[in-house]
């Protein structure tokens, strides 16, 4: 609620409550967080020295920038590189020591797949596996696992018929595994060895719990009646007649169970979405209670299309007072190493982020700029360096920062924060932020 002067009751409808003196009219403040997947870097020499966020073309985000307040953010700890499933649950306020556990549950959350408080879930992916259980492609020549529907449909396991099973493939040969059924535990490895020409692994139990074990039993199981229905399928072999790759196993890691979280609109009292294509942010974003949109001509990688990205928020943002942007192709620039990659998905994104400054009210909106974390180009990983982050919005406190990069906002006026605050910075803004004593 923002007090305003009478004359403007003309232009604004929302008239709700007068008292003697002053006039109230409901301006419901809106924040977007746009999180660019791995976009902050490190110097490159073939840059002369510059990070690619430097060297790209971003009038936008420099606009951001330059009408925001600024600063740098380690979204876990510093120096610790984050995967991007604690990346982004700490973006969003929850901290991964205390709810995280274990990526399989989120990944089955982001591909539509129920997972409910006790069950186990996995990620995985369609393999080829020689007759000695050694893996010959971990992808199986990326092929897409959706040709499978049958093979994958009522799995019943002889020996824990008891336990449900839910397997659904995922973009390309990526799939996601959900158990349920009582006394299962997420505290077990997996069985992809990680690199071609070592053998598939056997699913063992983390710890010494007897659902850790029973859990790694119905998984062994599992894998081997999916490696004789794969085995046996009519694809697998017309794709051996021309001379392709079989699909004849799923590996699996990353298991997981629901992160513990108070949902996101409880905690804060802000109706959430998330706009996103990547499996494991909308997964995130799916287990603590964001609403999800999907993006049509989104991709997931370098190809997506940002623009259509910038429609949708402008389209639910009458709904939704908090969204959730993710763009996932720097990222995927960054683990390719692809320098010219990684600067067109830079400059793809300061586009959407012109299409949102043009076409949303600002004087009612903060739009926030990060990263989830830095991926370095030279090596494509994942390092602990701090993000850069810029919020703008009508209330802000704008400091002297002009241009948006690693290394202009760290002179800015937020400094140097870590990925927990971040949310109550914009509930703040918001105004949603509860007083901490009296
Ligand atoms: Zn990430």
């Amino acid at each position: 609620m923002r007090t305003q002067d009478l004359n403007q009751l003309f232009w604004f409808p929302g008239l709700i409550n007068f008292n003697s003196s002053e006039c109230y009219y409901l301006v419901v403040m809106k924040a977007i967080l746009v999180v660019a997947d791995g976009m902050a870097d490190r110097p490159l020499k073939e840059l002369g020295g510059r990070t690619p966020l430097e060297a790209a073309e971003t009038p936008a985000l420099d606009e951001v920038a330059r009408l925001g307040v600024c600063g740098i953010m380690d979204v876990v700890s510093p120096g610790r590189p984050p995967g991007s499933d604690v990346a982004n649950l700490a973006l969003l306020g929850y901290d991964p020591h205390d709810c995280y556990r274990g990526r399989g549950a989120l990944e089955a959350l982001g591909v539509g797949l129920e997972v409910r408080e006790g069950d186990v879930a996995f990620r995985g992916n369609f393999a080829t596996v020689d007759e000695s259980g050694i893996v010959l492609d971990r992808r199986a020549g990326r092929i897409d696992g959706r040709i499978f529907e049958e093979e994958l449909a009522d799995l019943v396991l002889s020996s824990h018929p008891e336990v449900e099973v839910e397997v659904r493939p995922a973009i390309e040969h990526r799939v996601a595994i959900v158990l349920r059924g009582e006394g299962l535990s997420w505290k077990v490895g997996g069985s992809d060895p990680h690199e071609e020409g070592a053998p598939v692994r056997r699913v063992e139990p983390l710890d010494g719990s007897p659902e850790a074990r029973r859990t790694a039993e119905i998984m062994n199981e599992l894998l081997k009646v999916l490696r004789d229905r794969l085995r046996a399928s009519p694809i697998n072999k017309r794709r051996v007649e021309k001379g392709l790759k079989p699909a004849n196993a799923i590996i699996v890691r990353g298991a997981g169970t629901l992160p513990k979280v108070t949902p996101f609109e409880s905690l804060y009292g802000v109706r959430g979405a998330c706009v996103a294509v990547n499996a494991l942010v909308r997964g995130v974003c799916r287990s603590v209670g964001l609403k999800l949109f999907n993006v049509p001509g989104g991709t997931g990688g370098v190809d997506t299309d940002t623009i259509a990205k910038a429609q949708v928020v402008e389209g639910i943002l009458q709904e939704y007072d908090f969204i959730y942007l993710h763009v996932k192709g720097t990222d995927s620039a960054s683990h390719d190493r692809d320098l010219e990659a990684k600067i067109r998905m830079i400059e793809k994104i300061d586009a959407m982020i012109r299409h949102l400054l043009d076409h949303l009210n600002m004087e009612e909106t903060y739009i926030a700029v990060t990263a989830d974390h830095t991926t370095s180009l030279r090596e494509g990983e994942h390092k602990g360096d701090p993000v850069p982050l810029a919020i703008t919005g009508p209330e802000v406190r704008r400091d002297q920062v002009d241009a948006y990069s690693e290394r202009a906002c760290a002179l800015g006026g937020l400094n140097r924060i870590r990925g927990l605050d971040l949310m109550p910075i914009l509930m703040n803004l918001l105004d949603k932020m509860p007083i901490y004593g009296s």
